[in-house]
């Protein structure tokens, strides 16, 4: 017999990977200089330089056997170590080794940490909009997923609604910031009043409530934009966090999870999310990058381009009466419909070849989601389509 659960979340294809292959497909018809692509959410600019210099090094240094080896399941030492003194440089987090496990991306860190947190049956809430794989990783974890509505429109935290969904039943509670989708940075404010929250239920239901921090994008802010470092203002916080977007190699998958020392049951819960992973079949991040990440943790993308995409799409499209989210972060803008409905919305835009995601994968319906990485050519041609789009639903 077949799982049933495993065989619709492999058959069902994702919103976003159909338009991206709708695009390849039609890039084929109609040339790729006439398709404007904003569905993937893949770098666009190189990872610094000293990374591929790290590779090459690193082959002709040191021993063949050692580079392509199996490192010890929770990363190489001297990664963890270089990790550490970049959190502990940045942030005085006191990060130690033993507090960091390094894994293959976000991705299944996320999954082990919902596994290593949630027994079945308990609730882990995400604040919508939110990255959609955090569904499948908690239920994947046999726990229940429910998403906090959005707080629109400047896409920080509802709080009331969320201190209304917390429960005895909640085992924790995701954030993502900078955000996937909506390209919004939590400020300080919300963040401190969010741990103010989750402390006072937290001591009512006499259990922790972990916040889970997904960081994919936590280098990539824009403006002078302030990223909290979560640990410091909620002592029960995990770091889920990944190098596939801050030095651009998604392909690479590595990442760590950082269970700071003062969090609550540390011990054990480093143990779970290392147990978790192991029950998830991981063996042990891939050893070349590991050690390109002991030589390069400290590395920062260059964000000029992104900023100079950012700056030429968000601007057209506000002058021409797009509304969005201040995008202060990632690599994204989620923008409000013309006409408030986003499905119908990019299904015009695809008739233009023009292809956009409609929020409601993301738990938040009314908006749709443009990823920036793109050539500024793309953004030069497809400014008319948008203009198109925006005054054709002024006349319906
Ligand atoms: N979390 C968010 C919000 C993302 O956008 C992504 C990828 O796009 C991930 C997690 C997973 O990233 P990775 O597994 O490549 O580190």
């Amino acid at each position: 017999m077949i799982n049933e659960t495993s065989y619709s979340l492999g058959a069902t294809r994702s919103v976003i990977r159909d338009l991206f292959e709708y695009g390849r497909a039609r890039a084929a018809v109609v040339g790729p200089e006439r398709v404007y692509d904003y569905s993937l959410g893949n770098p666009s600019i190189p990872s610094p330089p000293e990374v591929n210099r790290a590779i090459r090094e690193i082959l002709e240094d040191t021993s063949s056997l050692e580079v392509h080896g199996y490192t010890s399941a929770v990363g190489d030492l001297a990664a963890r170590e270089a990790i550490a003194a970049d959190l502990n440089a940045r942030f005085q987090a006191g990060a130690r080794a033993e507090d960091l496990f390094l894994g293959c991306g976000a991705a299944p860190e996320l999954a082990a940490v919902a596994r290593a947190l949630a027994c079945p049956g308990e609730e882990i809430l995400a604040i919508a909009p939110y990255f959609p794989e955090y569904k499948v990783f908690v239920e994947g974890a046999g726990a229940v997923f429910r998403a906090v509505p959005p707080a629109l429109p400047g896409f920080q935290i509802d709080l009331e609604a969320l201190d209304a969904m917390l429960s005895p039943n909640t085992a924790a509670v995701i954030v993502n910031s900078p955000n996937n989708p909506a390209g919004t940075v939590y400020s300080r404010e919300t963040l401190e009043a969010l741990a103010a929250l989750l402390t006072r239920k937290a001591g009512r239901f006499g259990h922790p409530i972990y916040l889970i921090s997904d960081e994919p994008y936590r280098e990539l802010v824009y403006d002078g934009a302030e990223v909290s470092f979560l640990p410091k203002l909620y002592r029960d916080t995990v770091v889920c966090y990944s190098y596939s977007k801050s030095l651009s190699l998604p392909g690479e998958r590595i990442g760590y999870v950082y269970v700071p020392a003062a969090a609550a049951d540390h011990d054990r819960l480093y143990a779970a999310v290392a147990g978790a992973s192991r029950a998830i079949g991981h063996v042990c991040a891939p050893s070349l990058i590991q050690k390109v990440i002991a030589r390069c943790a400290h590395l920062r993308p260059d964000l000029q381009a992104y900023d100079h995409l950012r700056r030429a799409l968000a601007g057209g499209l506000a002058e021409m009466g797009y509304e969005m989210a201040d995008p202060q972060g990632a690599f994204y803008l989620f923008v409000k419909a013309p006409g408030g409905d986003a499905q119908a919305f990019s299904d015009r835009a695809k008739a233009k070849d023009l292809l956009v995601v409609p929020g409601d994968g993301f738990g938040c319906s009314g908006y749709f989601r443009l990823c920036y990485c793109v050539p500024m050519e793309q953004i030069t041609g497809s400014l008319p389509v948008f203009r198109q789009l925006i005054e054709e639903t002024a006349h319906d």
